[in-house]
């Protein structure tokens, strides 16, 4: 049972256990934030405190009393989720008109009635409106927790009668000593992790388990090769092809500046991909650096093409065509 937010999450949860203490919480929450922030988790653990009856100090639930039983066992009557059916649909209007009508009747333990509303962006206009009603005139003793990743997503109408808690990445030293504990791995592979999650630690964590760090170790092996003419592109693209392209797209890009970097500096302040430094010093090397930048520009566009219907293994292909020819001799 989820009782505590992740350590990056304490003034949020302070903040709001205060004013639970005070009676003042507001009836309607909306958690927003990056995805891979641990909103869901901090959401969980905010449900279980409302609904327990014996909360710690900390405002944690408690994991013995009886509502946290009922929590446990996933059965608590005065808990409503609303999410949608399947994954990418929308969140139904009849379930949001059911929702409205369960709660004009009592908790039936007498504590609060919560609502979690996840993802939020996907309440559709039809059932943002009929949602907009319970936010208007809320039912005595219901709070109401919607979380979004796409807060730009969410009618202006919702988002105003929510009271807003942002989730911001954590500092780096914090969510590396979390991912450090949690993922198994070193220092320098957490930063590394962190930086190709963009700062979001689930998101890190999920891509340490994915083996991310191998399996870009193993793609810039074979981008030697493709450099030193012992495999085509056909074949590196074919090998690869159970990696998403887009991650191929960002981690050319991210070396790509990388050997811009190490063919002005030996030692350049920053560097995208440490943990690959030896590998990646002797492509700087033989790289012809105007064709990288124009390479660079090329990656862009290929990433902005993956948001349309384009061939993606012939955009892959593409691409990696394009960093061979960063290699090739320039013709006297
Ligand atoms: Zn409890």
């Amino acid at each position: 049972m989820i009782q505590h937010p992740y350590p990056w999450q304490a003034a949020q949860w302070q903040l709001l256990q205060q004013r639970l203490a005070q009676g003042t919480l507001p009836h309607a929450l909306l958690l927003y934030g990056a995805q891979g922030m641990g909103k869901r988790h901090f959401a969980t653990a905010l449900v279980n405190s409302l609904l327990c009856e014996n909360r710690t100090e900390s405002g944690a639930a408690c994991g013995e009393c009886r509502g946290c039983q009922l929590l446990k066992v996933g059965n608590h009557p005065d808990l409503t989720q609303l999410s949608p059916e399947e994954e990418g649909k929308t969140i139904a209007i009849d379930k949001v008109r059911q929702l409205s009508s369960k709660l004009t009747i009592s908790s039936q333990y007498s504590g609060y009635k919560v609502v979690l509303i996840t993802p939020a962006e996907q309440l559709n206009i039809a059932s943002a409106n009929s949602l907009l009603k319970t936010l208007e005139e809320p039912t005595p003793d219901t709070i109401l927790i919607l979380l979004c990743s796409h807060i730009d997503r969410l009618l202006p109408t919702i988002r105003s009668r929510c009271q807003k808690v942002l989730f911001n990445a954590p500092q780096p030293e914090q969510a590396e000593r979390w991912l450090v504990e949690h993922a198994g791995v070193d220092q320098p592979v957490a930063a590394q992790l962190l930086a190709l999650a963009g700062s979001a630690p689930l998101r890190a964590q999920q891509l340490s388990e994915g083996g991310v760090i191998e399996q870009r170790a193993d793609l810039l092996k074979m981008l030697h090769a493709l450099a030193r003419g012992e495999m085509s592109p056909v074949q590196v693209a074919e090998r690869e092809k159970k990696i998403a392209v887009a991650d191929i797209l960002q981690w050319l890009s991210g070396w790509s500046m990388d050997m811009i970097r190490l063919h002005f500096s030996a030692h350049p302040p920053h560097i995208d991909s440490p943990d690959l430094l030896d590998s990646l010093r002797p492509l700087a090397q033989q790289v012809d650096v105007q064709r990288v930048y124009r390479y660079f520009d090329k990656l862009i566009e290929a990433n902005r093409l993956l948001q349309t219907q384009v061939n993606q293994p012939l955009l892959l292909e593409q691409m990696l065509i394009g960093w061979l020819r960063l290699f090739a001799k320039r013709r006297s």
